[in-house]
């Protein structure tokens, strides 16, 4: 296919900020696909080069996308530099640049998508000496080919910012249009932006966008969703687990006590402790094991222990374990906060040091998968039985979850007094013979814990220090998300986070962490692309003008940062419009 294509479909979505509009183009073009430029158009569309689980990513710097530009284009470096000052974009600057370049292209071959995404998956996966400019060929030779507006896309998709506005939720509505359109006879009206579907009409589309997700929930993989719909609904229900491939892990909603968590999940229910660390899914297929985080980030090579452990510990040729990691200081016995194990996450070298400066103990509670069977739909006691059958516990490496059986109240009290008493975050409260829903929060499992609930912010945007913080970012804009996955402002932290770096996360932290993000400077704000997830909590949710969520944050501190959220997780004005009413509801 023709790159031009997929970048007509690029300026359609950016025309529109109406979902059902953008989700009307994705089918559309989603229509025209050819079975062999499925799996790659359905990356690029997502302003990809590989799966999100995938741990090679494209991230090219600024700096050699301006060094590409030059040896397209002929123009020179403070040419690009002069002229991405003025438009802000290094994508309209290369499309500027192409525009009036020197250089003749009349005998470039047209781009096609093919050609786009094996450029970018090399230069993504080159490593070694001489890279560097063997990556910026690669990309030079693209734009070289490039008309101006592919120019602006091929960037924008190298910066892995593509920025069109189609989150996971368009693409699986637009999958349905494109694949059971007819059948459901939807009819998209641009004028009314509506499908004008009737009560009968809705409950079968739902049921085929639900039959969609939970086979996206399984595989994560789009173009194996779009080309199993394309042969019918029922070729969906085939879908299911397997190893190598990380499903969306299920969430539990929150009970605010137990009478309520009893009433969810029903009596008696399993009670286990609520361990603070993060989530890790753990596949094994022979002797290959992998690990994935909540967000689908392969971290196997960061947690070379936890395989050894996997291999000796726990029995069986292939299995899914769903788990969560926890920082334990060895000496004491104490567990430790998240943020002392986050760093090994994202960890690329000095792995082996790391694992024993900081070790994690996991705590294993659910099991998907066994021996090439998918165990999704049994019962929820039926996995732990096995789980605890095939498991030979290591005190602080790998244990099962500690399990207690409860079904009268007191007992319950009892079992989560215990919890905090003993440091643990909380309890979560599990349905016996409740199934494993991938993705969902559907109630088969739900959290008890006493704090105030905390939101998961993004930061947009921050402020230069003064005086001795002047090199720091030190005010830091958060924002939660609508419904559209919009972020809107709701306030600004400084609080909780520390001057030394020895105390914890410090400002030197953040504007480390934020600086390759700045998209602009405003005098002494500036504004950051969002990549940043931190947990903040609060005194009180205020209504206000200020910020664009129409809400403020009383005294917000930072607790946290959330390495282990994704953008498209972070709380919502749904959230914070409950825990205001929540709140009045307390104060009246
Ligand atoms: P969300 O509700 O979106 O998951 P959150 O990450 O703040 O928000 P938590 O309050 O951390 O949710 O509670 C759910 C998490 O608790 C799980 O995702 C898992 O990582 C962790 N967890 C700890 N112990 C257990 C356990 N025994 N069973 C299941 N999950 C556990």
């Amino acid at each position: 296919m023709l790159y031009s294509k997929l970048v007509q479909l690029y300026q359609q979505l950016e025309s529109t900020p109406k979902r059902l509009q953008k989700t009307n183009y994705l089918a559309q073009f989603l229509s025209t696909l050819n079975d062999e430029d499925i799996s790659h158009t359905m990356l690029l569309i997502q302003g990809r080069a590989f799966p999100q689980w995938d741990q090679r990513v494209i991230g090219l710097a600024d700096k050699t996308l301006v060094k590409a530009i030059v040896l397209a284009t002929g123009k020179t470096a403070e040419e690009i530099e002069q002229l991405w000052k003025t438009t802000g974009d290094l994508g309209n600057t290369a499309a500027t640049t192409i525009a009036t370049k020197k250089q003749a292209t009349l005998f470039s071959e047209p781009l096609t998508t093919k050609k786009v995404f094996e450029n970018l998956q090399k230069t993504a996966t080159m490593e070694g000496e001489g890279t560097v400019d063997r990556k910026l060929q690669l990309i030079a030779e693209l734009l070289t080919s490039a008309m101006p507006d592919e120019a602006r896309y091929l960037v924008r998709t190298c910066l892995e910012d593509l920025r069109v506005g189609i989150g996971d939720g368009s693409l699986r509505d637009a999958i349905v249009w494109a694949c059971f359109g007819q059948e459901l006879s939807l009819q998209y009206s641009e004028q009314e932006n509506d499908l004008a579907l009737s009560d009968e009409q809705r409950t079968k589309y739902d049921a085929h966008v639900t039959a969609v997700q939970e086979a996206y929930d399984l595989t994560n993989d789009f173009a194996h969703i779009f080309k199993i719909s394309k042969k019918g609904i029922n070729e969906l229900k085939n879908i299911t687990l397997t190893t190598g491939k990380p499903c969306n892990v299920m969430l539990y909603p929150k009970a605010q006590n137990i009478p309520e968590a009893f009433e969810t999940v029903g009596k008696p229910a399993a009670f286990e402790n609520k361990y603070d660390g993060f989530r890790l899914q753990i596949h094994k297929n022979n002797k290959a094991v992998l690990l994935f985080t909540r967000r689908l980030e392969d971290v196997t090579q960061q947690f070379p222990e936890v395989v050894h452990r996997v291999n000796n510990f726990i029995q069986g040729n292939s299995f899914i374990i769903d788990a969560e990691a926890v920082g334990i200081d060895l000496a004491t016995e104490k567990y430790l906060p998240f943020q002392n194990i986050s760093q090994r996450i994202k960890r690329k070298y000095d792995i082996r040091a790391t694992a024993e400066k900081s070790p994690v103990v996991v705590f294993a509670f659910d099991i998907l998968f066994y021996n090439n069977e998918s165990l999704i739909n049994k019962p929820f006691s039926q996995r732990r039985q096995l789980l605890a059958s095939i498991i030979r516990p290591q005190k602080n490496q790998v244990e099962l979850a500690e399990q207690q059986i409860i079904e009268d109240e007191q007992t319950a009290e009892a079992f989560y007094k215990k919890a905090l008493a003993s440091g643990y975050e909380g309890v979560m409260i599990k349905k016996l013979n409740g199934i494993y829903k991938p993705g969902s929060r559907v109630g088969y499992g739900v959290k008890l814990k006493p704090i105030m609930e905390t939101l998961d912010v993004a930061i947009v945007g921050a402020e230069w220090g003064e005086g001795k913080r002047s090199a720091w970012l030190s005010s830091f804009t958060i924002a939660v998300q609508n419904e559209k996955g919009e972020l809107l402002e709701i306030g600004k932290v400084g609080t909780g986070i520390k001057e030394k770096d020895e105390e914890g996360i410090s400002f030197n932290h953040f504007t480390e962490l934020l600086k390759p993000h700045i998209l602009r400077n405003e005098g002494k704000n500036v504004f950051v692309k969002p990549t940043v997830v931190i947990e903040v909590a609060y005194e009180e949710i205020q209504q206000s003008p200020t910020y664009s969520s129409g809400y403020a944050l009383r005294f917000p501190r930072f607790v946290r940062i959330r390495d282990d959220k994704s953008l498209q997780t972070i709380s919502t004005t749904t959230d914070v419009e409950k825990l205001y009413g929540e709140q009045r509801g307390r104060d009246s």
